[in-house]
């Protein structure tokens, strides 16, 4: 039996990771889930699948998981915080994590479940964005496998298997192009949060779904995919495919396309992350062809959408700088999201902080963490009022 661990386990990546064990209980035993505020969703998991450890990150929710594991008689270890996450990621009986927390705030434990020897099912791009090259280092370093569940890069991957990287011309990276595809920068000028979070295809936690109204969730993925299968930024393209069947494609150096085609279900690229190098039983809808819309394919257009541009340059410069945009966008996204600024500010402010942040080539996972809650704090007092 596999034992797995999941970070997040109360948001959609979460819940869909626990639909997969649920539909293939007998493989997987579900050791330590972690949650920041959810506690109602965290009893309810803790009553149908019984985890040894569970951490929260918000007190109040850490004191109500308490007060009803006492007053439920569970055994059950409950831990609160940073403190928490990093203990549950370490834990030498488990196998797997999932980390699909939402924000650089999975970077730690990441690193401490690589250094620790887990194999990595993940989702937390923000992990790779800001310190990609230090969990791609760990990880070649402690013989771990990173096996990555956004479904771009889960597709990527498949594309890969049996081949070499040397061999691969480049990565055909697709996108749905969020709910504004096709509208100008005037038509955005005045859209609402609840425009935004009207995903055409995907039904995903808040932060994603805005980046994926700006694009930038794309820019994410970008350098995610950098990241992951060491490519240099100009052989990463960007498709716009707003059918979303297929996931993505690797062109090899003789012409060869290979791509990834499934249903728009983010438990397929998970259900692959846990089994890999195995395939299991399907526990999503299989694609019929003579159901399917055609398939269609666009440039995307990086001047409306600015964030997937910035993306590149900041991938491009390097160093700190992807850290830097990360930080500006999570932070920036949380104002959108309590209505303090507009959409087309979201772009213009990773670019302030592009131009603001020096980058660093040479730098250290704390500096990665200082600079994320100096960016922050600079979004906070500048447009946060
Ligand atoms: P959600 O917002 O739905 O869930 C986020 C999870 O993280 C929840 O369990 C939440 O707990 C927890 N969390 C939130 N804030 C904190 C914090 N400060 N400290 C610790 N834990 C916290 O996000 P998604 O599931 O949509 O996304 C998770 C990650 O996966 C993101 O990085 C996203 O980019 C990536 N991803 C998501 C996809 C999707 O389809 N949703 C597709 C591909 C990638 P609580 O519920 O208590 O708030
Ligand atoms: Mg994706």
């Amino acid at each position: 039996m596999k034992k797995v661990a999941i970070l997040g386990a109360t948001g959609s990546i979460g819940n869909q990771t626990l639909d997969v064990i649920r539909q293939d209980i007998d493989r997987f035993r579900l050791i330590a889930i972690s949650a920041n505020s959810s506690y109602g969703k965290v009893i309810e998991i803790i009553n149908e699948f019984n985890p040894l450890y569970v951490v929260l990150t918000e007190e109040k929710a850490y004191e109500e998981v308490k007060k009803y594991c006492s007053s439920a008689n569970k055994k059950i270890e409950i831990l609160f915080g940073m403190e928490g996450l990093n203990t549950i990621a370490s834990l030498s009986e488990i196998d797997i994590v999932v980390t699909s927390v939402v924000g650089m705030i999975g970077l730690v434990p990441t690193i401490t479940a690589i250094k620790s020897g887990k194999d990595i099912a993940l989702a937390n791009k923000e992990t790779l964005v800001t310190g990609g090259e230090i969990v791609i280092s760990e990880a070649k370093k402690h013989n771990v496998k990173i096996l990555p569940v956004d479904s771009e890069h889960g597709a990527i991957f498949q594309c890969l298997q049996g081949n070499e990287i040397s061999s691969v011309d480049k990565i055909l990276l697709t996108a749905s192009g969020g709910p504004f595809r096709g509208k100008k920068e005037e038509d955005l000028r005045n859209v609402t949060v609840d425009e935004a979070l009207k995903h055409p295809k995907w039904n995903m936690g808040k932060k994603i779904s805005i980046d994926s109204a700006t694009l930038m969730n794309k820019g994410l993925e970008v350098i995610e995919a950098h990241w992951l299968f060491d490519m240099d930024y100009d052989d990463i393209e960007v498709v716009v495919h707003p059918q979303s069947i297929i996931h993505s494609m690797i062109e090899y150096k003789d012409g060869s396309i290979i791509a990834q085609l499934g249903s728009t279900d983010m438990r397929l690229p998970i259900q692959y992350a846990l089994n890999y190098p195995k395939r299991q039983k399907a526990v999503v809808e299989k694609l019929d062809f003579y159901k399917m819309e055609c398939l269609t394919f666009e440039k995307p257009d990086m001047n409306t959408f600015k964030p997937l541009k910035l993306a590149y340059e900041a991938g491009k410069i390097g160093g700190t700088m992807p850290a830097v945009l990360n930080a500006a966008n999570e932070c920036a996204v949380d104002l959108f999201l309590n209505k303090k600024i507009k959409f087309l500010q979201l772009g213009n402010i990773l670019e302030k902080c592009m131009d603001k942040f020096i980058v660093k080539y040479s730098y250290t996972l704390e500096d990665i963490l200082e600079l994320d809650k100096e960016v922050k704090k600079y979004v906070n007092e500048n447009f946060g009022k």
